[in-house]
């Protein structure tokens, strides 16, 4: 196993890694932006290293300031979390030609995925299901692209193969539109990606987001850990998650998760891994996978009891899986909120100082947040501060459990969205289970972007 690990993160998930890391007797050294000097996770790692000032072009996303900082602590291993570096090939390459590990999949591997449309390409070849549409990138021609649409059907959903974190993405309904909804989501995705590819897909109208996890080691072994609904989303970008999903046949999933699994093993996949679908009229169709852990994996270990974390260290240090598939048996409910420092209605982000600050607990109550009372929250970063997560044996059960938890959660001093998840643990349609991915904003009265 590694002696020290370099975290290459910030929040609630420097700290998850952090955790996991000390569990297992390894060193840490947080490396952080000025802006995050008197975080807790910094000052409870056995080093630090401040990398840059406030801005994460020049911090957290600075190659050269994370490896010179591995250099000096003599980590042996980098975890990159999510976001940042994490899905940057280069990045990992530079790791690994510098001597040290990159904790996730080969660079290769992350250039493939990393790519939307080289990803579905590989996919299609894995035996993976697909949502129809474009073979590949589009080209120049405007007929032929007019003539696709036409073939798949509005609405069509117009996607940068380079995008990610619900960005680079725009709905077609009419064919008047078309031509130039691609060329604006061209010159957006090149401003934003520095790649202008882009590829069509049919807009499914009433899907389901449903991702399955899996972990994979380099001798050959790969296990999927059931699914999680990611359906309760605004604008791209998930809001509250839970595992396993209500009402889908056992049988789909577990089909769609060998398929998942088998695909790691075709491509040689290293690591913790999503595959995300959406999922209509029992029906999987990938759209992306993410090369690394997400946001919402508590979920996923608070039913199977494996800890995914710690599972990314063992098989990055060679390892191999210590579980087979018929190991895994899920069992419970378990449903995530993501608190996030923002207007519960406008969503605009809500910087400032913790005032007052108490955290739930009781059975089944699991809270993963760097934040607390007189913590300052930087105006420089993602607004999640943290995300409550409940357990039970039922998802009635979960659910309450959430109702009581949130109830109990005091954050003063800036806005949050724990009213919006209030109103949500009360909403008749969550209750029933398997509302599709625009039920949330049609609920708020916004419109898809
Ligand atoms: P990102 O990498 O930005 O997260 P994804 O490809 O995972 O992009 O898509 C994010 C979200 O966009 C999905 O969860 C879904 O809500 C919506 N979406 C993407 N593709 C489609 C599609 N073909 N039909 C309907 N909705 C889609």
């Amino acid at each position: 196993m590694f002696e020290k690990v370099l975290i290459a993160n910030r929040g609630e998930i420097a700290l998850r890694v952090q955790r996991a890391c000390r569990e297992l007797g390894i060193k840490t050294v947080a490396v952080h932006s000025e802006a995050d000097r008197e975080a807790k996770y910094v000052k409870l790692a056995d080093e630090s290293v401040c990398i840059g000032p406030a801005p994460s072009g020049q911090s957290y996303l600075n190659i050269p300031a994370v490896i010179s900082a591995a250099e000096v602590t003599d980590a042996e291993a980098i975890h990159p979390g999510y976001g940042f570096l994490s899905e940057n090939a280069d990045f990992a390459e530079r790791v690994e030609q510098s001597g040290f590990v990159f904790i996730g999949p080969r660079a290769e591997t992350i250039r493939l995925m990393g790519d939307k449309v080289s990803a579905k390409d590989a996919m299609k070849k894995a035996g993976v299901p697909c949502v129809p549409g474009s073979d590949g990138a589009l080209g120049d021609d405007p007929d032929e692209t007019l003539r696709m649409a036409k073939q798949i059907g509005y609405p069509v959903i117009i996607k940068a193969a380079g995008g990610g974190g619900g960005r680079g993405m725009r709905v077609v309904h009419t064919e008047a539109a078309l031509l130039n909804s691609v060329n604006m989501t061209k010159a957006e995705a090149q401003a934003a990606f520095g790649n202008p590819m882009v590829y069509m897909e049919k807009f499914l109208t009433q899907p389901r987001h449903i991702e399955i996890q899996v972990l994979a080691d380099e001798h050959g072994n790969a296990v999927y850990l059931g699914e999680r609904d990611c359906s309760m989303q605004r604008r791209h970008q998930k809001v509250l998650e839970e595992a396993p999903a209500p009402g889908i046949d056992r049988k789909l999933i577990a089909a769609i998760g060998e398929r998942c699994a088998e695909a790691c093993r075709t491509i040689g996949y290293r690591g913790a891994g999503t595959f995300e679908f959406l999922y209509e009229n029992n029906e999987f169709y990938f759209i992306e996978m993410n090369t690394r852990v997400q946001v919402e994996h508590p979920v996923t270990e608070q039913i199977t009891g494996i800890d995914i974390v710690q599972t990314q260290l063992l098989v990055a240090a060679g390892k191999k899986l210590p579980f087979k598939q018929k190991d895994i048996q899920l069992r419970g409910h378990s449903v995530e909120c993501r608190i996030n420092a923002e207007d519960s209605h406008t969503f605009v982000p809500s910087p400032g100082r913790i005032t007052g600050f108490h955290m739930p607990g009781g059975p089944g109550v699991r809270v993963d947040t760097h934040a607390y009372h007189n913590y300052m929250v930087p105006p420089h970063y993602d607004s999640m501060i943290g995300k409550l997560i409940t357990y039970g044996d039922t998802r009635e059960q979960a659910i309450a459990r959430m109702r009581i938890a949130l109830s109990e959660m005091v954050v003063e001093g800036i806005k949050t969205n724990i009213p919006l998840h209030v109103e949500l643990m009360n909403d008749a349609a969550f209750h029933q289970g398997g509302t599709s991915i625009h039920y949330l904003e049609n609920k708020l009265g916004i419109a898809s972007k």
